[in-house]
Order: C-alpha cells, then sequence, then structure tokens
C-alpha cells in the first residue's frame, strides 16, 4: 500500500477497487465487510488490503457491531463524516441559504438570508456576502470537524457545469461567464456550481421524500420555473448542463405573451409566479375578481401567494388563474414523464405552496396526458425537506464530485482534496 501512495498518483487498478468500496460505504454510512464483498464483487483479499488504506487515510473507521448471522457479531465499517467539512450556498431570486455540512452532507450549521440578498445586486456584492457567512459559519462551527474539503454554490439560472459559469441568466443580470469558482478559488479547495432545481432534486432524492427512487424529476415553480432531473440517482445536466430547463418550453403561441427570456408563449410566462401576479392584476383591473381587486388597492402589488389565498377563500376568478396555470405546469409534466418515465415528480418552490387546489390540477392534467404505463407507478408529492432542500443537495453534489473517479484519483494520494483542479 505504502509504495502505491508514495508513488504521488493511484494505479488504475487501485483506483478502480477502492472507488466502488468508498462508494457503498458512502451510501450505507456503515456496512459489515461481509457486505462490502457481495455489493462491489471485490474479492476477501482486495476489499481487506484497500480497507486497511483507507483507514489509515482516515477515511474509513470501525463502527458499531451489526446483526450477527449465528456467530459473533461483526464489526461494522462506517464513513468517517467529520473528516472534512463543505460549505454550501443556495442562491434565490432574493435570497439564500448558506451551509456548513459535513462529509455525508449532514447539515451542522445553516444560515437563513431571507429578503437582504437580491441576485441582481450582481456576483461581487452577493458572493462577498456568501464568503463572510461562509468565515462565521467557519469560525462558529469549523472546530468541530475536520478541515474544509469543498465548496457548492447553487443558482438560479443555466450553469455550464465545466466550467461552473452562468449562462445569460435571465434573472441575474450581470452574472453572465462571471468565474464563480475562482471567486472562491482563496480557499483552496475545489468548487463546483450547479443549477438550484438541480440540487433540490438531489436533495429530495437523497434526503427527502423521493429517498430510494432512481428516476426523479423535481419541478420547481417559484418567480420562475424550472427542473431539475435524477436519471440512475445522478443529476442528469445533458451535453452543456442545462437539461430540464423546462420554463421556456412554449405552451401558448400569444404574441403578448412576452418570457422574460425574449420569447414568447413560455410556461413560465404563464404559469411561474410572476406570470400568474400579472394575470391577477388583470383580474383585479377588468372587475372579474372583488377580492383581488382589494388587495392590490391596499398593497399596490399582487402575488401568487395572494392569488393562492384569494381562490382557499371563494374567490372564483383566483380559482380558475390556479387551475391554469396548474393545468400549463401539468402539460409540461406529462410531456416530461412520456419522455423520462420516473417514478416520482416533486414539486417545490413558492408557488407550490398556494394550495391544493393546484397540486390537484396538475396532478388530474398530468395523468390525463401521460402514457397509463408512463404513470402506473408514478408518485407526485410536494417537496418535504423546504428551506434546507437546496443546501443539502450541494452538499451532495461536491461530495459526489469529491468521490467521482477522476477527482478521487487525483486528490486521494496526497490525502485530502485541496486545491484539486476541477
Ligand atoms: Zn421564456
Amino acid at each position: 500500500m505504502r509504495d502505491e501512495r508514495s508513488a504521488g498518483s493511484l494505479s488504475a487498478f487501485h483506483l478502480d477497487s477502492v472507488r466502488p468500496l468508498i462508494e457503498v460505504i458512502r451510501e450505507f454510512g456503515s456496512i459489515s465487510r461481509s457486505d462490502l464483498i457481495e455489493r462491489t464483487g471485490l474479492s476477501r483479499a482486495v476489499v481487506g488490503h484497500r480497507v486497511a488504506d483507507l483507514v489509515e487515510r482516515g477515511l474509513v473507521a470501525s463502527g458499531n457491531l451489526g446483526e450477527s448471522t449465528g456467530g459473533r457479531a461483526p464489526r461494522l465499517l462506517r464513513f468517517r463524516a467529520e473528516a472534512g467539512h463543505l460549505l454550501v450556498a443556495d442562491l434565490g431570486a432574493t435570497g439564500a441559504e448558506v451551509a456548513l455540512t459535513d462529509l455525508a452532507g449532514r447539515v451542522l450549521a445553516q444560515r437563513s438570508e431571507k429578503e437582504d440578498l437580491d441576485v441582481a445586486a450582481g456576483p461581487e456584492t452577493i458572493l462577498g456576502r456568501i464568503r463572510e457567512i461562509f468565515e462565521e459559519l467557519q469560525q462558529e462551527h469549523g472546530d468541530a470537524i475536520g478541515p474544509l474539503w469543498g465548496i457548492g454554490i447553487g443558482v438560479p439560472g443555466p450553469v455550464e457545469f465545466t466550467t461552473g459559469r452562468v449562462i445569460s441568466p435571465p434573472i441575474m443580470p450581470g452574472w453572465n461567464q462571471f468565474p464563480i469558482r475562482e471567486f472562491f478559488g482563496g480557499y483552496g479547495v475545489p468548487v463546483w456550481v450547479d443549477n438550484d432545481a438541480n440540487v433540490m432534486a438531489l436533495g429530495e432524492t437523497r434526503a427527502g421524500c423521493a429517498r430510494g427512487h432512481d428516476s426523479v424529476i423535481f419541478i420547481k415553480i417559484g418567480t420562475g420555473i424550472g427542473a431539475g432531473l435524477i436519471m440512475n440517482r445522478r443529476i442528469h445536466r445533458g451535453a452543456d448542463g442545462c437539461a430540464g430547463d423546462v420554463g421556456h418550453i412554449q405552451v401558448t403561441a400569444d404574441p403578448n405573451v412576452v418570457c422574460r427570456c425574449g420569447n414568447i408563449g413560455c410556461v413560465e410566462a404563464l404559469a411561474g409566479g410572476a406570470g400568474i401576479a400579472r394575470s391577477a392584476e388583470q383580474a383585479a383591473g377588468d372587475g372579474r375578481s372583488a377580492m383581488l381587486k382589494g388587495i392590490l388597492a391596499e398593497r399596490g402589488v399582487l402575488t401568487a401567494a395572494d392569488v393562492g389565498w384569494c381562490a382557499a377563500h371563494g374567490d372564483q376568478a383566483s380559482v380558475e388563474l390556479v387551475t391554469n396555470a396548474a393545468r400549463l405546469v401539468g402539460g409540461v409534466l406529462a410531456t416530461l414523464v412520456n419522455v423520462l418515465n420516473p417514478s416520482m415528480i416533486v414539486i417545490g418552490g413558492g408557488v407550490s405552496h398556494v394550495g391544493d387546489p393546484f397540486l390537484a390540477a396538475i396532478r388530474e392534467t398530468l395523468y390525463g396526458r401521460s402514457f397509463p404505463l408512463a404513470t402506473r407507478a408514478l408518485a407526485i408529492q410536494p417537496s418535504t425537506l423546504g428551506d434546507t432542500c437546496g443546501v443539502i443537495g450541494l452538499a451532495a453534489m461536491v461530495a459526489d464530485q469529491l468521490f467521482s473517479r477522476e477527482i478521487l484519483g487525483e486528490w486521494l494520494p496526497r490525502g485530502r482534496p485541496s486545491a484539486v483542479a476541477v
């Protein structure tokens, strides 16, 4: 083992055997040696050598006693999630969730910045504030855990994953091509940037209501609409990173429906939070809803949440607005289901809280327009992780990257992933 380690790089054979071992130990948290042999298909001798190496490197430790199968209870091997920590920040349009996690993605400390971080303030301002919060979290909690191993940033826009750059984001003025990864270069650890819906999809799959599902669609209906796709338990990003950007699928040819992306008739322009609010203002203005008109007169502005409230309190025009938006989303989801055949759809984002009729209308349209085989075992659920969904997903994404074959081979010989080029 020693000679392979001192060589400064791992042999392909070593990497090919050590990576599946770490993957299985990470997945189960703790596992017996015989289960490890069975799940990886590696020989007892190879598992013995590699586990000894991983114990020496501080990634695996002896854990509790497992269940006895007749003889002496086996000592389980456990992933040392405390060997290092991760810093993650999930940026929304107007706020951010920032967290310090262990290597298993457990949130050890979280900070919510609800209103004070308008993404339109530009990358230097927003990321500068995130860096301050990172430092506060490390000062408060960093001593309780191993050193920093990686950073993850989630953003509400399309991300070129290989470079970590946001490309022409509709709601992030000033961020186009900004070098987010380089901004955090001073930490000396790898940095990954991903789309917010992608990491939320991963969060629900690893720790939320979609746990155990291999194929999942997470649709985020907030101010805008986006989706994260999980295929074979991993984020499906497509060739350039923008798979799942479903908000700009065209649902009407009406030239009056202009989306903020510049195109005509996008589902986001009608069924996103801003679109629903715009329709509500029309309903208040043309006399279809006295209730909406009253709120508009009082506050000068209407939101999707107001429409949800009015719908729940018997306002027929609001019920129609909610139902129409939900049918449009349901139609887009039906197409996705026919293409991808997921076993679960998770619905998140602010607009998903407007009430039961919204989810009911999505379900009705979706089941009515998808192939029966594709919906036979399909579950549809609201997001369960709430504000922690994005940061949990980011931590899982960063850990997946750190333990991926390519990156692991870079850092394992040196002990930990400081300054690995990604
Ligand atoms: Zn659009």
